[in-house]
């Protein structure tokens, strides 16, 4: 009898460039079974190629900002002049029916949700170095120059918060960087602290065995 360990919260963070994106579509197609995807709210404007439903909700400030006031974002930041923030509903549904749950958010959301829910698991996903994120970010070609420089300027400052998280991911070469997410999601479930029911029962039946059951 095996007793389902609710799931666990995951925070995946990292700076715009980082491949955050690309790691997480890789993740949900290997492992579509293990993992739900939240899918947030913003009040930026869709890039070409983007869905409504798929990559974000895409609101304007009016909607979003009702969305603040119902309660029914567990936790939202500005982030480049735009909202973004994470739908409470399903991240409760999915938690509760044992799934992991992945947030793709950035660094306040995660100090937010970290101290709501002490138990989430924060990773930050980094490229290998600077020079590689600036190439990124101007070889995508989605963003005007401008919004290129605001983000690594937002990316100094998201430094300075990476001793928050509980692991580094080095995004050197995808294909790795997805399992070592998952490997770490994984090792994540065997804790001691998140199997104590599990331990609380094997405690009770040895007992009940001891005593000549
Ligand atoms: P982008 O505009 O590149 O899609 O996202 C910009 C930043 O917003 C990324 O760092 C992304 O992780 C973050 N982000 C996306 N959704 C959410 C959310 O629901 N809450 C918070 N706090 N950040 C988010």
């Amino acid at each position: 009898m095996k007793k389902q360990q609710k799931g666990i919260l995951v925070i995946l963070s990292g700076f715009s460039g980082a491949g955050k994106g690309t790691i997480m579509n890789l993740l949900m197609n290997r492992y579509q079974e293990n993992y739900a995807l939240s899918i947030s709210a913003t009040t930026r404007k869709p890039r070409e190629g983007e869905q409504e439903g798929r990559e974000y909700f895409f609101k304007t400030r009016e909607e979003f900002e009702k969305m603040i006031e119902k309660n029914e974002l567990i936790e939202y930041a500005l982030y480049v002049e735009n909202y973004y923030g994470t739908p409470r509903a399903y991240v409760e549904k999915q938690l509760e029916a044992g799934r992991d749950v992945i947030l793709e958010i950035e660094i306040q959301g995660a100090r937010k949700i970290k101290a709501m829910f002490p138990d989430t698991l924060l990773l930050f996903v980094t490229p290998p170095d600077a020079g590689t994120l600036k190439e990124r970010l101007l070889g995508r070609g989605t963003d005007e120059e401008t919004v290129v420089l605001a983000r690594l300027a937002r990316a100094c400052e998201e430094a300075l918060g990476i001793e928050d998280y509980d692991y580094l991911v080095v995004n050197e070469v995808l294909e790795d960087c997805v399992e070592k997410v998952h490997s770490i999601i994984q090792n994540e479930h065997q804790k001691v602290n998140r199997n104590q029911e599990f331990i609380n029962r094997i405690k009770e039946e040895l007992k009940r065995f001891s005593e000549g059951e």
